[in-house]
């Protein structure tokens, strides 16, 4: 290797080793499920977005089954390039009915699709409006766009107004306000409805990243947009596959001329092959069974109604959470890393985050509730999180 670059190498993964948060991931042997074999121990998974239990479902993987016998393995090419497969079409249609838009694109990622949609449009003259707690994709689709950026304080709404009035006073071009619908790191939500007057009042575009938000809020998982009652009158929705619908992709569902102007111009587009055939059928099984089977939404509701107020209960810093995310804030990365460690041990596995994921002094677990946690489950999960927490003096 390179003198330089083992120099380099070595000063990084130091850097990491003395504040105590080096940490490959952790080896699953099992598919992603409540219970499942991590390095080689059976564990309560609670860091899972698998918020319905969909990787597993029969009909999920039988649709995945059956594209992979029809359509083979991979996609071939870029969609623009060879054809699009019906099951990508089939797909969005899908979504956009699920979503209630007129059109939707999928991207092979919830990353590429933040990541695309938001460079593509916002150009040179125009401005991007975020939360500060917005997602990495955001941020980084912000990075590649010409377009001016500012940031508005976490949840803050008189502040972005601030900044929506000062920047039509300025004679902005198009402005983007943009914010994720559930925050992945403290399970708190946006307030779609403060952002959509404002939007309104200042001419400008809202877009939500609903990453966390699908599946778990609006009827039968519809979507912030869906639970904030804002039908028809919002303008990108944007989301992944990879959590709730149990599969992998991203999609935007918006008006049909803003899909037009993506197929011809969102390099993650026209420059990667889309997901594969499978892929793109387990995701449109898995709209179907959030359609038909309302009980799994219900349960995922009710499994985090118990466990939230249980760690409350204890006395656990759980932030502003009213999702099926639930953070206990710890405080050092250090600290939060030792936590997750001893809970593994006790057989929980709940993720240590630290920066550059949230800020070092808040530091946490995360835990994250499956519909398919049984109540067993949860108990159990609670008595490892109390005794672990009275060993290390978090509670
Ligand atoms: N947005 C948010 C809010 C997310 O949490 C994630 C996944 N961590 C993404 C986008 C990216 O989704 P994907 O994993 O499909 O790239």
């Amino acid at each position: 290797m390179n003198a330089r670059l083992r120099a380099f190498l070595a000063a990084e993964i130091d850097g990491l080793k003395s504040r105590g948060i080096f940490r490959m991931p952790r080896v699953l042997e099992t598919a992603a499920g409540p219970r499942v074999r991590m390095d080689g121990r059976d564990i309560i998974q609670l860091s899972s977005n698998n918020y319905l239990g969909l990787t597993t479902h029969p009909k999920v993987v039988a649709a995945a089954r059956r594209a992979v016998e029809e359509f083979g393995a991979g996609p071939g090419a870029v969609r623009t390039i060879a054809g699009t497969m019906t099951v990508h079409v089939e797909l969005e249609r899908a979504l956009a009915r699920f979503k209630g838009t007129e059109s939707a694109l999928v991207f092979q990622s919830g990353y590429t699709a933040n990541v695309g949609v938001v460079s593509t449009l916002m150009q040179e003259g125009d401005l991007i409006v975020s939360d500060e707690l917005n997602h990495a994709s955001i941020i980084d689709g912000c990075r590649l766009s010409k377009a001016d950026r500012a940031i508005y304080r976490h949840l803050d709404y008189d502040h972005l107004r601030e900044i929506l009035k000062g920047a039509r006073a300025r004679g902005a071009g198009k402005i983007l306000v943009v914010a994720d619908g559930v925050f992945s790191m403290d399970g708190d939500i946006s307030d779609l409805r403060a952002i959509h007057s404002q939007c309104a009042e200042f001419d400008a575009i809202p877009m939500v990243d609903d990453a966390h938000g699908t599946g778990v809020l609006g009827t039968n998982g519809r979507g912030s947009v869906d639970h904030f009652g804002l039908k028809g009158q919002w303008d990108i929705q944007i989301g992944t596959m990879s959590k709730a619908f149990g599969a992998m992709g991203g999609y935007v569902c918006c008006d049909r001329p803003l899909t037009e102007f993506y197929v011809h111009r969102a390099r993650p587009f026209l420059f990667s092959s889309s997901h594969p055939p499978a892929v793109v059928a387990a995701c449109s099984a898995a709209i179907e069974v959030m359609e038909t089977e309302p009980g799994l939404h219900a349960r995922l509701w009710e499994n985090t109604r118990f466990f939230k107020d249980g760690l409350r209960s204890l006395g656990f810093n759980t932030g502003q959470s009213v999702t099926p995310i639930t953070p206990v804030i710890i405080g050092s990365g250090a600290r939060a890393a030792r936590f997750s460690d001893a809970l593994f041990e006790r057989g929980v596995f709940a993720q240590g985050i630290y920066f550059p994921m949230v800020a070092e002094e808040k530091s946490r677990v995360r835990t994250i509730i499956m519909a398919t946690h049984t109540r067993r489950d949860l108990e159990e999960a609670l008595e490892i999180f109390a005794s672990v927490g009275r060993e290390l003096g978090i509670i």
